[in-house]
């Protein structure tokens, strides 16, 4: 028998915080919620995205079971099935049992899907129904798609740091490769192993991008997918980390996995000599851990923007700004900017104002993508970059994505980063975020947490081009 890619669960912080004080209360009892979710297949792995929770309230939608012990009522599972059909999301039934670290469905609930869930799965006409049950620091799913039954490998709860809980809790880890020794003594066997299995996408290899590979290559970091269309110049040798000026026109992507495989032998690296506006390049990225956005075209900030909301990917994007006084050639402005994009909390470039319709169009029309990227600022002026600009927001960058995937990270942040290089200054600015925002926004039909059922702002690619 074929083996199916495993399921993860993903589910934002904030969504999560409803869902945990409803179903863990004081009372010590069961309670129950229905969580809509959209679904994601690539790169082997299926994830469901936790977009709505839709609370069941005691006594009025949950309430005693006819068989088991409690039960949501038929007419609370039809209004959010329907729900569901409509915005194409997967129905997941969830409630929970106590203990701690470990979780198992009990007969009653097996037999209750398994009366109830083909029915449902034929209303929604969907990919998947299925129910999920929690302890406090456990969880386990029955997934009932159109052709198979599947239990669910884990959840993951992107807070201020990733939590991530099994069917049971793993042990610490053990037996770290010995190289890691210095930097597990910061976050533990078991921190190194989660950070061998994180899957990292950079979209733009050059002074920003190729800094981050080389740094999430060294953390060891397992998976890095490299996404750049364009080939090495000589003027970006200062800046292009382990180039050299016989790297000229090479992809900056081969230069980059020669870098990283350097750095990490074991690790898995992808690499894309193709643009992310690309649609098949595009939906590699879908069930990341982590994006960086490192090119500065208004495409790759579009399709990014969209992936890091439509499939929950926490996202960075990096870069340095210089300005110039065009008339006498002052510098009036040096800064490193970080600006995350995390779904479900801080709003995005677009709801920021920082994806220009008017250069989006510039782009499209001119194909130039490649020559778009050089002209930052003004339209025929070459923008200013050096490393060690480019180098201070990569690296907070990169520690974010460490911290949050290590579970030593505090503070949620989301705020954009300026770090003022005359004067020393890091400004913290909140984003805005726009709620009716069609792409960060929760209301009906927004992109987020939709997964593969809506599709990204990206160009397909014509047969035999
Ligand atoms: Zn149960
Ligand atoms: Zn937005």
């Amino acid at each position: 028998m074929a083996s199916h890619p495993p399921v993860d669960f993903v589910i934002p912080a904030v969504q999560w915080e409803r869902l945990r004080s409803h179903l863990f209360r004081d009372d010590g009892d069961e309670h129950g919620a229905v969580i809509a979710a959209g679904l994601v297949e690539s790169e082997g792995v299926i994830r469901l995205l936790a977009r709505e929770v839709h609370l069941a309230v005691d006594g009025v939608d949950y309430v005693a079971g006819d068989r088991g012990y409690r039960m949501l009522t038929a007419d609370f599972v039809r209004d959010v099935a329907l729900h569901c059909r409509d915005e194409r999301l997967c129905y997941l039934a969830v409630h929970n049992h106590f203990g701690r670290d470990s979780v198992e469905f009990s007969g009653t609930d097996l037999r209750s899907h398994e009366r109830g869930y083909p029915a449902l799965r034929d209303i929604l006409q969907g990919p998947l129904v299925g129910g999920l049950v929690f302890a406090e620091n456990a969880v386990a799913g029955d997934l009932w798609f159109a052709d198979r039954r599947q239990p669910l490998r884990s959840a993951i709860v992107l807070g201020a740091s990733t939590y991530r809980m099994y069917p049971r809790a793993p042990g610490r880890g053990s037996g770290t490769d010995e190289r890691f020794d210095r930097q597990a003594r910061l976050f533990g066997d078991r921190g190194q192993h989660v950070l061998s299995e994180l899957h990292v996408g950079i979209v733009g290899l050059g002074g920003v991008g190729s800094i981050a590979n080389e740094l999430f290559a060294r953390l060891g970091i397992g998976h890095l997918t490299l996404v750049d269309p364009d080939d090495l110049e000589l003027s970006n040798v200062p800046r292009v980390v382990g180039s050299t000026v016989s790297d000229i026109g090479t992809p900056k992507v081969e230069i980059a996995r020669r870098v990283a495989l350097a750095a990490n032998p074991t690790a898995r690296l992808d690499a894309l000599a193709a643009s992310v506006a690309d649609d098949q390049v595009a939906r590699r990225l879908r069930t990341c851990d982590a994006l960086v956005l490192a090119a500065d075209t208004m495409q790759a900030r579009l399709v990014i923007n969209a992936l890091a909301h439509q499939f929950l990917i926490p996202t960075y994007q990096i870069g340095s700004k210089v300005q110039v006084d065009r008339e006498t050639g002052a510098v009036l402005d040096v800064f490193s900017v970080v600006r995350p994009i995390l779904p479900d909390s801080s709003g995005c470039l677009l709801c920021n104002g920082l994806i220009s319709a008017d250069r989006l169009a510039e782009e499209a029309h001119s194909d130039a993508e490649r020559h778009a990227q050089r002209y930052v600022d003004e339209q025929d002026v070459v923008a200013p970059s050096v490393i060690t600009l480019n180098a201070v927001g990569t690296a907070i960058a990169c520690n974010e994505v460490m911290m949050r995937a290590v579970g030593l990270r505090t503070e949620h942040g989301g705020e954009f980063i300026y770090i003022d290089a005359r004067t020393g200054a890091i400004r913290h600015e909140v984003p805005r975020r726009n709620i009716g925002c069609l792409e960060c926004g929760s209301m009906a039909s927004s992109r987020l947490a939709h997964g593969d059922t809506v599709r990204l702002p990206t160009r397909t690619r014509r047969a035999g081009s």
